[in-house]
């Protein structure tokens, strides 16, 4: 019997304690390693052009960044990679995830980790999180929450419900205590008096913005902002803030705020998958068409009123901007809303990203490893010895055709083999 060269499993997977039956435990389990051999890895960072990685339980125990000959256990599974690409599962940095079937659904279009920016869904974080004390789920991704997220009063958030809301700098402190009490993993502020689109309405004053991005920081908290337009852009980066949502839609900025977004380490998520409500190439889409459910289907239907004439082309020379500058760029769907869907949007996100200019490694970096590190997120988010073994197994190049993502031939959550 050959040796085996990897080590997780040396001493740990030996004592086979049997994983529930939903939730893997990252270093006992009684499954032989996953060799996947002969394939083309992004790994997060960058392309090699023939890899073999091997999975023993949840994790990623070994690469072959040269494809030599591996000695494996001699019950490995052998996965033939030639003629594919390996990826890290996919983050999608931007969502509203408010149902345990929307962390199943991501999952089966590869998206291993979601961020959702608020759902009003304390009691669900909730469940999922008692759910997490037995392991990593396999069967859904995993979950990070701002639960409700930061506004005023009449302005936007408030429409979903009973929304607690902020009107004075003083109350911040307090208001942001109440987030993390509900659960919340980052402070999610909404900063849009939304004058691109349907006429005025109230948001936070620069003030009380100023007041709960330091509540955040002195709570041990990252502050996302949700804005569109050039004016709460540059109060957002005065403000400190860790990154924003949504692409500016109003006008490219000027090089100053470009230049100062990036001195602060912010990034930016642009979330052409709702500035553009192109959802319809999803529908139409040979592969993900057939995958979708009619509910999918109508939600990516979508707010096509969203589009704005000449609108397309701001968004994508603001994002451009950005990334010439190199500030760092997350995917993110802002699914379920209009013209995105579950999961299957992020892959739709990438082909914005590339359509707009960006290079498709970018792209797939902007799904994966730059989520991971700006949510500061070290177990995920590359292939590497030791992280989370959450891939995706497609046919083709997708760093060089972004569409190639589509082509899954495998999912792994947490080493699990996902059936969808
Ligand atoms: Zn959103």
């Amino acid at each position: 019997m050959k040796q085996k060269l990897y080590l997780c499993g040396l001493l740990l997977c030996l004592v086979a304690n049997s994983p529930a039956a939903e939730n893997s435990n990252p270093e006992a389990c009684d499954s032989p390693p996953t060799a996947i051999t002969s394939v083309r890895l992004f790994d997060g960072e960058v392309v090699i052009p023939s890899a073999t990685v091997v999975i023993e339980c949840a994790l990623i125990s070994g690469i072959s960044r040269d494809n030599s000959p591996q000695d494996l256990a001699t019950d490995a599974i052998i996965v033939d990679g030639g003629g594919k690409t390996l990826l890290p599962g996919l983050i999608d940095a931007h969502t509203h995830t408010f149902r345990r079937d929307m962390l199943e659904r991501s999952l089966d279009f590869g998206v291993t980790t979601v961020f959702d920016m608020g759902s009003v869904s304390k009691d669900f974080v909730s469940t999922i999180r008692a759910e997490d004390l037995d392991g990593v789920a396999t069967d859904r991704a995993d979950l990070f929450s701002a639960v409700v997220w930061v506004t005023a009063p009449g302005s936007h958030g408030t429409q979903f419900g009973e929304v607690p809301t902020l009107v004075e700098p003083e109350d911040a402190s307090a208001f942001v205590a109440d987030r993390i009490a509900d659960g919340a993993d980052y402070i999610k502020i909404i900063y849009d008096n939304f004058k691109m689109f349907d006429g005025e309405i109230p948001t936070l004053s620069k003030e009380t913005l100023f007041a709960v991005v330091d509540a955040a920081h002195d709570q041990g908290k990252m502050a996302v902002v949700h804005s569109r337009d050039v004016d709460a852009y540059a109060d957002v980066v005065e403000a400190g803030a860790d990154g924003l949502v949504h692409v500016v839609v109003d006008e490219v900025p000027g090089d100053p705020l470009i230049a100062a977004l990036k001195r602060n380490r912010m990034f930016v998520s642009p979330n052409l998958s709702l500035a553009r409500n192109d959802g319809l190439r999803l529908i139409d889409d040979p592969i993900f068409g057939p995958m979708l459910t009619e509910d999918e289907s109508e939600n990516l239907r979508g707010w096509r009123s969203l589009r704005r004439e000449g609108g397309d082309q701001v968004e994508y020379d603001a994002l451009m901007a950005f990334y010439g500058a190199g500030v760092t760029i997350l995917a993110g769907s802002d699914s379920p809303n209009g013209g995105t869907t579950v999961g299957a949007s992020i892959h739709l996100e990438m082909e914005l990203m590339v359509e707009a200019g960006m290079n498709p490694v970018d792209a797939l970096r902007a799904a994966t490893s730059s989520p991971a590190e700006a949510f500061g997120l070290t177990d995920r988010g590359r292939i590497a010895e030791g992280r989370r073994a959450d891939l995706l197994l497609v046919e083709g190049m997708p760093d060089q055709t972004i569409a190639d993502t589509r082509r899954i031939v495998k999912i792994w959550k947490a080493g699990n083999e996902h059936d969808n």
